[in-house]
């Protein structure tokens, strides 16, 4: 299947889309749902800027039916309660259903969200369902503790499930960060209500229809589509959730805080901006840097909250780079996200493109120069599309050396000393990643002990695994997704002491 779907034009792709018939109510206990009020808002696809769907507009009172229903599943504990093996088998039948919908899932993702097709087959939807299998195999395989005591004593350290937990996601990646709260929160037993983005609901709608069908007990899986506003934000102040997995803005995410301590001071885990830096030094090779620096701000169209999106670089090698990165970036293909050479696609809507070019134009206002790109291009599509950008002489002090833009626009700056590359680099509010290139291992350690960042990459960039920890340090947020450390954050520990004859 997945042969045939790379061997498919842009014609036959816009074929199959046109016969879709997509779906756009919320899901809850086990049902599609229309918003209690009727109300719905359109959703205008960022490929030419035509409605795709129609969404339901989920308020305060769906929500409370959500949470009941989410609540009633956990107290039956047709889900908690069952044999682990047997949570395993489900959340792996869940991937599995997942994977064979690769087609449908796929075409959502890039209808709603603009990104190239053959991303959403090769990335996207795999990336999805290898979570879930990933976090299926932990069900099973999880021990409890026995802590030391004297004797006549047991210490239980038990974990138990958080109860309700409202996953409240971005656009950029709509599967795959709703995959990464899953898989844990569901492992363990818990409840689910997933707040997807009002500019991408169609795959968390699709998504909760598969869980079912593998047999995931209704009201389990949640799914409440609507605005932030007003659908997250009742999620957020609910007072019968146990727990917010947040991720998004900085700005949203310290909202989250706030709505927690207005309500049942709920647990709050936050996945947030950030405005990444490479530091590359002049012993670096430039080759591999130019290559993993255009592609760690170019994938995903720039929307990618760890893109590596500052350049720090030696003078002395400066301008070399930046001709590296141009030759990368030369060969990254902007275009119709359902061209199958596309590897660039559309920004996620009008406002947000405008934002980007905003960025750009304040840029230049402050004295930065644009070595390639700047512009809005496609407009012809209806659609929303911006060249990959460098602005170069950007100084530290500048909003676009602060300020997460977002788009496909890198930033470069120099330095000549390494203590003054790592002030520079460090000079942020966020610290989701980083990266370092030398051929120096001393300066390759130095380096990524000092760079304050949830990931420090050497020598590479964007290189992960379901293995490994992801989230931010600093106004990145806190809390890790992936990893079985992320299975902890949806459980609370329990001891169990028993005096005995
Ligand atoms: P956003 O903060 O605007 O929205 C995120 C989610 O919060 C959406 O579901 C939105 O509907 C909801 N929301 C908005 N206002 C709300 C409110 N008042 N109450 C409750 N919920 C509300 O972010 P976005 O524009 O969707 O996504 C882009 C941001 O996400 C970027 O800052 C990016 O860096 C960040 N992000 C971070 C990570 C990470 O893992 N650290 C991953 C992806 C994206």
């Amino acid at each position: 299947m997945t042969d045939n779907l790379h061997s498919r034009d842009r014609a036959a792709w816009e074929a199959r889309v046109a016969a879709l018939a997509i779906e756009g109510r919320s899901f809850i206990d086990g049902r599609l749902v229309d918003a209690r009020s009727g109300l719905n808002f359109e959703r205008i696809s960022p490929i030419n800027g035509r409605v795709v769907a129609s969404i339901a507009r989920c308020e305060g009172h769906d929500v409370d039916v959500a949470v009941a229903s989410a609540r009633a599943a956990y107290e039956r504990g047709d889900w908690r309660r069952t044999d682990p093996k047997e949570r395993k088998r489900v959340l792996l039948r869940f991937a599995e259903l997942i994977r064979a919908d690769l087609e449908l899932l796929a075409m959502l993702e890039t209808l709603d969200v603009g990104k190239p097709i053959l991303n959403s087959v090769n990335v996207d939807v795999p990336f999805a369902a290898d979570c879930i299998a990933y976090y299926a195999e932990f069900a099973d395989k999880l021990y409890d503790e026995v802590a030391p005591t004297a004797g006549n004593e047991l210490a239980l350290v038990r974990r138990e499930p958080l109860g309700v937990i409202g996953a409240i996601v971005p656009w950029n990646y709509p599967l795959i960060i709703s995959a990464w709260k899953l898989g844990p929160a569901l492992l363990g037993g818990n409840s689910v209500v997933l707040k997807p983005a009002e500019q991408s609901s169609l795959s968390a709608i699709r998504l909760a229809q598969l869980a079912v069908e593998a047999g995931l007990p209704p009201g389990v899986l949640n799914v409440v589509t609507g605005y932030g506003e007003e659908a997250g934000k009742a999620l957020a102040l609910h007072n019968d959730v146990d727990m917010i997995s947040f991720t998004g803005s900085t700005e949203v995410g310290k909202l989250m805080l706030r709505y927690a301590g207005e309500s049942n001071l709920k647990r709050v885990a936050l996945e947030c901006g950030g405005k990444s830096p490479h530091v590359v030094m002049a012993d670096a090779d430039l080759e591999a840097a130019a290559s993993g620096i255009a592609w760690g701000i170019y994938y995903n169209q720039g929307e990618t909250c760890h893109a590596g999106s500052r350049v720090i670089v030696h003078e002395s090698v400066r301008e070399a780079l930046i001709e590296g990165i141009e030759k990368v970036a030369a060969t990254i293909t902007l275009g119709h996200p359902f061209e199958p050479s596309t590897q660039m696609g559309a920004l996620i809507d009008q406002g947000h493109m405008n934002r980007v070019l905003g960025y750009i134009a304040s840029g230049i206002a402050e004295g930065a120069k644009v070595a390639f790109g700047g512009r809005q291009v496609m407009q012809d599509s209806g659609g929303y599309y911006v060249e990959a950008t460098v602005l170069d002489a950007v100084q530290p002090s500048m909003k676009v050396a602060q300020e997460e833009i977002f788009g496909p626009v890198l930033t470069v700056s120099t330095f000549r000393e390494e203590a003054e590359a790592l002030a520079k680099a460090n000079d942020s509010i966020y610290g989701l990643a980083a990266a370092v290139w030398t051929a120096d291992m001393n300066v390759a350690h130095r380096m990524s002990n000092a760079l304050r960042g949830g990931t420090v990459w050497v020598n590479t960039y964007d290189r992960s695994s379901l293995a490994t920890p992801f989230g931010g340090f600093k106004q990145s947020g806190f809390g890790r997704d992936r990893s079985p450390h992320a299975i902890d954050k949806y459980m609370d520990f329990k001891t169990i002491w028993t005096a005995y004859k």
